[in-house]
C-alpha cells in the first residue's frame, strides 16, 4: 500500500504493529516514524507500574514523545 503511507503514519505504530495487519506497513518496518502513539501505547503508558518487562519500550515512547513536543 505505497499510495497510503500516510494511513499508517497516522495509525500505525512501530511497537504495537500496523493497524491494518499490513506486512508491508512503513512504520511497523521502521522506515517511517508514526505520527501518534497508538491505543497500545497509552495503555502501556497507564499501566507503567503493572508492566515492568516493557519498561525499556516504554522509555522510549517517552523520549519519542518528549521529541515531539520539542
Ligand atoms: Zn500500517
Ligand atoms: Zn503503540
Amino acid at each position: 500500500m505505497r499510495g497510503s503511507i500516510g494511513v499508517h503514519t497516522a495509525h500505525c505504530c512501530k511497537w504495537h504493529g500496523c493497524k491494518y495487519g499490513d506486512d508491508d506497513c512503513p512504520v511497523a518496518n521502521g522506515e517511517v516514524e508514526q505520527e501518534y502513539p497508538c491505543e497500545g501505547c497509552d495503555r502501556d503508558l497507564r499501566d507503567e507500574k503493572r508492566v515492568r518487562e516493557k519498561l525499556v519500550r516504554i522509555e522510549e515512547i517517552k523520549r519519542w514523545q518528549e521529541a515531539k513536543k520539542n
